[in-house]
């Protein structure tokens, strides 16, 4: 039995929902030529400045970059350490490592995937600068508590807001939670691009003004150099694309709750449905369950072979990473993290999801759980 292969995210809905705005946009961008800080970009700032609440809002080319700036801005020395979860995307712990700072692993809470705030205090040191949590799969890790750890210590957070992005804690916004936020335009991402993008957000106007100057080679007078920075800048296209997506975002972030409620509907009856806390609102970056007793292989094959694809989001913690060995957390480190990358495994998941579909992904796994 061969089956049409369901997307894992489809963008095509989306584009020709927003195709009007979008060929407008960037034909202005591409009658004006100014392909490198056009006015595009003061304006998407703008935008998502408004939109988190955050009251700096500062592009640059890609997350990983926008983690590293926010890094560099707070003057993260070799040797200083940063606290962040054994699950999560590398470069969360890249960006770190790349300043020469050592990233300290968490375990995660395994009901939401987040930094454990319970482990945090006792991982903390005089070397300790900054705590970087990530909300995971959509949902914001449990900012109030990794907050008030880190005023008690005097360590910055750095939200890595990647995956996060629209999710709201406590009714506020992921990205306005912390003095540092950083969020990615990658384009699968709940807000992406068209190729590589990046955010970062601060609530301090002087590290605002150094993270600009860091993005920019250091300088904030043409030709003249304060300190050393990187070459980091979003181009005038993304941020016509990304202006264009903001008109119909909040609409996609209801639509993302209606599609997880669907799935709930479906699968809870034989499989346990991602955990979203009360006061939180995801936006589902990823739909992920877990299947345990090394099941998970053989499902994920099965799905495919009904024309369900699937990803695991990750595979290996971060402790356990060949490139993370020199940090000294190896396996056992981190259990909770180390178990979830045998067993946890994302389906299809966008605004556009249509009930049928989710009705065939559901049939789908009950079989492949059975079978
Ligand atoms: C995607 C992602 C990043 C990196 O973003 P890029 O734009 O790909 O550099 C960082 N952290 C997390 C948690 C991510 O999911």
């Amino acid at each position: 039995m061969s089956k049409e292969m369901i997307p894992f995210i489809d963008l095509k809905a989306q584009r020709a929902r927003i195709a009007e705005s979008l060929n407008r946009r960037m034909n202005t961008v591409l009658d004006s030529g100014t392909f490198i800080n056009g006015p595009e970009i003061t304006e998407l700032e703008a935008v998502l400045a408004q939109f988190t609440g955050a009251p700096h809002a500062i592009a640059c080319a890609n997350g990983t970059d926008a983690l590293q700036v926010a890094l560099m801005a707070i003057d993260l020395r070799p040797g200083d350490e940063v606290i962040t979860p054994s699950f999560t995307f590398i470069a969360t712990a890249e960006a770190i490592a790349l300043l020469g700072g050592k990233p300290v692993f968490v375990d995660v809470d395994p009901r939401t995937y987040n930094i454990d705030p319970n482990l945090i205090e006792q991982k903390i040191t005089p070397r300790t600068r900054a705590i970087m949590p990530v909300g995971l799969y959509g949902q914001c890790a449990d900012m109030d508590r990794v907050q008030a750890i880190a005023e008690k210590h005097g360590l910055v957070v750095i939200e890595d807001a990647a995956q996060s992005f629209g999710a709201a804690y406590k009714g506020r916004r992921s990205c306005n939670l912390s003095k540092i936020a950083c969020t990615s335009f990658f384009p699968s991402k709940p807000l992406g691009c068209y190729g590589d993008g990046g955010m970062i957000f601060t609530q301090d106007a002087e590290l605002a003004e150094r993270m600009r100057m860091i993005r920019g080679h250091g300088s904030k007078k043409r030709y003249y150099h304060e300190v050393i920075g990187v070459n980091s800048r979003l181009d005038t296209l993304q941020a016509a694309v990304l202006l264009s997506k903001m008109e119909i975002f909040e609409d996609e972030i209801a639509l993302r709750q209606q599609v997880a409620a669907r799935y709930h509907e479906l699968l809870s009856p034989f499989i346990e449905t991602p955990f979203i806390e009360k006061h939180q609102l995801s936006v589902f970056a990823q739909y992920t369950v877990r299947i345990p007793d090394g099941r998970r292989e053989r499902v994920m094959k099965a799905l495919e072979a009904e024309g369900v694809p699937t990803t695991v989001h990750y595979p290996m913690a971060l402790n356990l990473q060949p490139a993370m060995q020199a940090y000294g957390q190896g396996p056992g480190s981190c259990p909770i993290s180390e178990r979830a990358g045998g067993e946890v495994m994302s389906l299809p998941f966008h605004p556009y999801l249509d009930g049928e579909t989710q009705t065939r992904i559901a049939k789908a796994l009950r079989r492949a759980l059975e079978g």
